[in-house]
């Protein structure tokens, strides 16, 4: 069983029933809607055919809608593209018409850009592949020098190495992108360049007034981020380590610390954490992952990430079921490293809940004693959360009977979560009820040890105040 989960952004490269349908039995456990490209309709059809596709396959599958945020971007080109050589003089012109760059200007769908930058400032652009120094800025007209040339071409991202743009991280797009993704009950919504605390909560407001309930990761993608980080994943259930635009705004050498430190703090605040953008990124056409690529990603489960995100690789990618296959066995692979199986986690610290000093105990428990697996009955899996932030090589069952309990779960690393009625049960009798059905589903074998968690009465969350240890009766 793998423990690190895998996101799949859909795309016209998996919008193939076959290939979606394969993409799903190779293992991914969420997958992505990127609101930055298709229509409402394409998103909704995405969804209804991956909840068809994870009934049949009894999957539990998260759904993550992905705001596009303020992409701060270049006009367009009257020929589509031109090449820019090193040295050329260049102008990033705010009153430019849309579509009226030439090989001297281009106009910017960002209109305060101009009062954003000044002179000696670095801008980037197409995720840094092309590079201007800013000599002066006069009213609309950023007048720069190209310092890496290349191909630029319609409608690229541009960003100010440092950060520092003003732009609001929620637009009037994302807003209605957030109404359409709630109509689908989504689980997760993702927010792209939030700056701070502030910028959550006010997405929160929103999910709250269109009566939504899914879960917020915010996209650690602004330099400004950084200095707000502790707010920022307090006040989120989840952080993406975004590493496109991150590396643009803080410059690569930076990025394998940041990626190391933004999980750690994840972990220890009890949030998820996925790592995402250029994993396989050589899968797109290749079919087998550089060496440099295995290693990022078992680098990053052996960081301790929740889950590994795919992007075009798989939205547009040649084979995307093959990359899918491919980054699960790497992500298997690297979890055989004993580091990821040890905690010291929290050993010295103070429990404030029930349900958390039990999860604690159960997961020392399994690291000390080894069972087949932890088992818990759970009804909004916060207790599972809690447990997957320890690093262990015990299985955590999660069974809960509600589904959107269970496809936030699906986000945790080292969770497998399970559709388990417990309404009617007879209390007492739960715990030889949940393991008879494991049992009957082949998650468990007749003489298995296993430890189980649960609370007093069904129905109450954060209810959990009992852990057991059970051989499985045949
Ligand atoms: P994006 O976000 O793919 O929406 O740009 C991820 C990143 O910037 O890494
Ligand atoms: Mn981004």
């Amino acid at each position: 069983m793998r423990r690190t989960k895998i996101i799949a952004t859909l795309g016209p490269a998996t919008d193939d029933l076959t290939v979606l349908t394969r993409l799903i039995a190779a293992g991914v456990d969420a997958v992505r809607l990127n609101f930055s490209h298709g229509t409402a309709d394409d998103h909704s059809t995405r969804v209804a055919h991956i909840r068809r596709i994870a009934a049949e396959q009894k999957r539990i599958i998260s759904i993550i809608a992905d705001l596009q945020g303020p992409k701060i971007r270049i006009g367009g080109f009257k020929k589509g593209s031109l090449v820019l050589k090193d040295n050329d003089l260049f102008t990033f012109d705010a009153s430019l018409a849309d579509d009226a760059g030439t090989a001297h200007s281009v106009g910017l769908t960002y209109k305060d850009l101009p009062k954003d930058v000044k002179a000696d400032d670095t801008l980037l652009v197409d995720d840094g592949r092309l590079s201007f120094k800013v000599l002066d800025v006069k009213g609309a007209q950023i007048h720069c020098h190209v310092i890496n040339g290349g191909t630029i071409s319609d409608h690229k991202g541009i960003n100010r190495l440092g950060g520092g743009l003003s732009a609001e991280s929620f637009t009037a797009k994302d807003k209605e992108d957030m109404r359409i993704a709630l109509s689908l009950d989504v689980d997760y919504i993702a927010i792209s360049f939030p700056r701070s605390a502030e910028d959550i909560l006010a997405a929160r407001k929103h999910i709250a007034a269109m009566k939504g309930h899914a879960a917020v990761i915010a996209k650690i993608e602004r330099r400004e981020a950084l200095d707000h980080i502790d707010g920022i994943i307090e006040a989120s259930d989840a952080i993406m380590v975004a590493r496109g635009d991150l590396g643009v705004e803080i410059g690569d050498a930076a990025l394998p610390a940041i990626q190391k430190q933004l999980i750690s703090q994840a972990r220890a605040k009890n949030k998820v954490v996925i790592t995402a953008t250029q994993m396989m990124e050589s899968m797109i056409h290749s079919p087998i992952p550089t060496r440099a690529e295995v290693m990022d990603v078992a680098n990053a489960v052996l960081d301790g990430t929740d889950a590994v995100m795919l992007s075009a690789e798989t939205s547009n990618g040649d084979d995307p079921v093959r990359v899918v296959e491919a980054m699960s066995r790497i992500c298997l692979g690297a979890e055989q490293h004993p580091r990821t199986q040890v905690s010291h986690h929290r050993l010295d610290k103070k429990f404030s809940h029930t349900d958390e000093a039990i999860a604690m105990a159960a997961m020392y428990t399994a690291n000390h004693l080894s069972p087949k697996a932890i088992v818990c009955l759970t009804e909004s899996g916060a207790t599972t959360l809690w447990m997957s932030r320890i690093r262990s090589g015990i299985v955590i069952l999660g069974l809960s009977p509600h589904m959107k309990s269970l496809r936030k779960m699906a986000l945790y690393r080292g969770v497998v979560p399970i559709h388990f009625s417990m309404v009617h049960e007879d209390l007492d009798h739960i715990e030889r009820h949940a393991l008879h059905y494991l049992l009957q589903h082949d998650f468990l074998k007749t003489g298995d040890t296993v430890i189980l968690t649960k609370g007093q009465r069904i129905g109450v969350l954060g209810g959990t105040n009992t852990m057991q240890i059970l051989v499985v009766p045949n």
